[in-house]
């Protein structure tokens, strides 16, 4: 089959041919029919080799989307040709953490060598990916996997942020999105959906800034010098009561320690590298900070019953997988427009 690998430090990723893998016992074959592209896989593919953890060759891919092709021995309770979207942030499966269906901050997965498709284990990005188990399937239904594929990072990634921001998003409340990328367009709309706040986009780019107003941003801002100011004056000086920082650089940190309000929360989700100093002198008197990683089971769920009823929508720019080093070169340049996806 074919698939799409990081091979090398420091060289992106290519078009390879490889074996068909055969699902072990417990584990469940997809015939992929989607998968996304994630500015996480530019992280991955960024780090020297000694920081390096996620083994080579490295299938890529850990927003995917297929069809049931083949069960390993002992699996039941799945239909052969449904159609599902795959919980990538695997955990042990028994922990607490993992028992409220948390595993993405499941504390045993590292020491028991378990690792999300596309970031360790072989991801979605070729023609078949193996799922360790039938409980990181969410089944799609009559979803189209390609418009909704990246719902599996891109939308649930920022759901859980939102979501644990939620008392801070009540009705004349401010948030700030700042960086309306693949993640950042999916979680302004994810704020309308859920909450009555008022959303003003902040990015770099006057296209993204186009694409914000484009699914619902309020108020759009330009990622510059004046942008503090600019967001002060629209919140009547008071500042916002909810920070998302999908890009997590230091400049970006910067604003929204400057623009939070009292008592206000502030989620870096950005692996930017970012540093945010908390405490007295630093931020807002109640300020909290918090940086999330991934989201539950359950609200992978709830995010795609949101694109189920309508909701929220993921701009889409589709690739085959010959297509897909293109693809990622324009993530890298920042021309993406939403969310690019593979459709093997
Ligand atoms: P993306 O490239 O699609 O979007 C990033 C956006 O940030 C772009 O629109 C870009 O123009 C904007 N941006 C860059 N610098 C900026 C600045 N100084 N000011 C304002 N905007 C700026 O990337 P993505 O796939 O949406 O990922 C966003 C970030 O989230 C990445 O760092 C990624 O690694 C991270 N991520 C984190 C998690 C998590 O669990 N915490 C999950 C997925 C992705
Ligand atoms: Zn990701």
């Amino acid at each position: 089959m074919k698939a799409v690998q990081y091979r090398e430090i420091g060289k992106g990723p290519e078009v390879v041919e490889v074996d068909t893998p055969e699902p072990g016992p417990g584990q469940i074959r997809l015939k992929v029919t989607a998968a996304g592209l994630c500015h996480s896989d530019w992280f991955v593919m960024g780090l020297p080799a000694e920081q390096y953890t996620y083994g080579l060759p490295l299938t890529l891919g850990h927003e995917g989307a297929g069809v049931v092709d083949k069960l390993g021995e002992g699996v039941e309770g799945i239909e052969l040709g449904g159609s599902y979207a795959i919980y990538g942030p695997w955990g042990c499966g028994v922990c607490h953490a993992c028992a409220q269906g948390k595993e993405n901050y499941c504390p045993d997965a590292a020491d028991l060598g378990i690792t999300p498709p596309g970031l360790g284990a072989p991801g979605a990005m070729a023609e078949y990916v193996i799922v360790d188990d039938k409980r990181h399937l969410v089944p799609l239904g009559d979803l189209d996997p390609v418009e909704v594929v990246s719902l599996t990072d891109a939308g649930l990634t920022p759901y859980h942020a939102i979501v644990s921001a939620k008392e801070h998003l009540h009705a004349g409340a401010v948030a700030v999105v700042i960086g309306v990328g693949g993640l950042g367009h999916v979680g302004v709309q994810i704020i309308r959906a859920v909450s009555g706040a008022t959303v003003i986009a902040v990015d770099v780019s006057e296209e993204k800034l186009e694409l914000a107003k484009e699914v619902g941003a309020h108020h759009v801002v330009a990622s510059d010098e004046h942008a503090v100011e600019r967001i002060r004056e629209l919140t009547g000086g008071r500042g916002a009561d909810a920070v998302f920082d999908f890009a997590g650089v230091q400049p970006t940190i910067d604003i929204a320690r400057q623009v939070v309000a009292v008592d206000g929360d502030i989620q870096i989700v950005g692996i930017g590298g970012g540093i945010l100093a908390t405490g007295f002198f630093s931020t807002p008197f109640g300020a909290s900070v918090r940086a999330p990683y991934w989201g539950s089971r359950s609200e992978l769920m709830e995010v795609l019953d949101l694109a189920r009823n309508g909701s929220i929508g993921v701009h889409v720019e589709r690739y085959s997988i010959d297509e897909a080093p293109e693809a990622y070169a324009r993530l890298h340049e920042g021309t993406v427009r939403g969310r690019a996806v593979v459709a093997p």
